[in-house]
């Protein structure tokens, strides 16, 4: 019986719930408050063309900032939100800024923006994004859609007919966190994918493992049978670097290449670039 149980620890298990719960509620009129105020911003974190050294693109990151030296980790409030719904504003305000903020980037380079699997759910995430292109002026081209293969959808049909939506705008879309989650081949066999982005989890110990070289070539492999373009992240050292050029994969980035960092910065990297 619970009070068998002891009373002390029946109180200390209903406190850490209580407040499991209040932090839980607190943390979503938090993000609620955020959209509306100037709390979330985007870090940029540049892409590169591995076989000669250009500048991609660069993948959008969320930041939340909750004091002056408190940020919150998109990892802690974006499963949260996916949970509630939020999600979808999250997304119309990242698709927002992304696209305006990659208007001015070169008639080439892209934007790469986090979609939620949970946001293949509904009915109107084609009209979302066609919304965001349209208000922004950005050309459907020049905006990929990065999707998180770790969690399965619930409605397969569903989400295929909207990633045919997204294709026929012109935006490309990418698995990402490719090798973490459930998806094999039958995934990149029914979704019309352009691209995939080895998990970093794989570049931990690639190149000196032999099974992670086996598994980063065998990924590569598939990529290319799929006809995918392969984008490895979390390069973090040269010699992974130098492994990945050797494997001919095509696109990269990483602590190594560059950090995730506010626009100004990477204008000032475009900058350097077209000197
Ligand atoms: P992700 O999409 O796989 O993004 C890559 C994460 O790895 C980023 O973490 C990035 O800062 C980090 N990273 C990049 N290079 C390196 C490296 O060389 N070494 C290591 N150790 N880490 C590296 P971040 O920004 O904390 O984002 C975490 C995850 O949160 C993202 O994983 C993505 O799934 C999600 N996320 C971020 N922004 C958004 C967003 O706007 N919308 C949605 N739905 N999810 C987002
Ligand atoms: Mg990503
Ligand atoms: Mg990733
Ligand atoms: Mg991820």
């Amino acid at each position: 019986q619970a009070r068998a149980a002891g009373r002390n620890q029946w109180v200390w298990y209903s406190n850490e719930m209580a407040s499991h719960l209040q932090s839980k509620r607190e943390m979503v009129q938090a993000i609620e408050v955020a959209l509306g105020s100037e709390a979330f911003s985007l870090h940029y974190q540049p892409r590169y063309q591995l076989q000669n050294g250009q500048l991609a693109g660069a993948e959008a990151l969320i930041r939340w900032q909750v004091a002056e030296d408190k940020w919150i980790s998109p990892d802690r409030f974006i499963p949260l939100a996916e949970e509630n719904g939020l999600i979808n504003a999250i997304s119309d305000w990242v698709l927002m800024r992304a696209c305006t903020d990659a208007r001015d980037w070169g008639d080439q380079r892209y934007v790469s923006v986090n979609i939620s699997p949970v946001e293949f759910r509904g009915s109107d995430l084609v009209q979302r994004v066609a919304r965001a292109l349209e208000a922004s002026g950005l050309p459907a081209t020049r905006l990929e859609l990065e999707i998180t293969e770790n969690i399965t959808f619930e409605h397969p049909d569903r989400a295929l007919e909207i990633m045919q939506g997204l294709r026929a705008l012109g935006v490309r879309l990418t698995v990402d966190d490719f090798g973490t989650g459930y998806a094999a081949l039958g995934y990149l066999k029914t979704f019309p994918f352009n691209g995939l982005k080895i998990d970093r989890s794989w570049m931990k110990e690639f190149p000196e493992s032999p099974q992670a070289q086996s598994v980063v070539a065998g990924i590569v492999g598939l990529a290319r049978a799929f006809a995918l373009t392969i984008t490895a992240e979390g390069i973090e050292t040269e010699a992974q670097l130098n492994e990945l050029k050797v494997l001919s994969c095509e696109e990269g980035q990483g602590y190594f290449l560059g950090r995730p960092m506010p626009l100004a910065a990477f204008r000032a990297l475009l900058n350097q670039q077209d000197v």
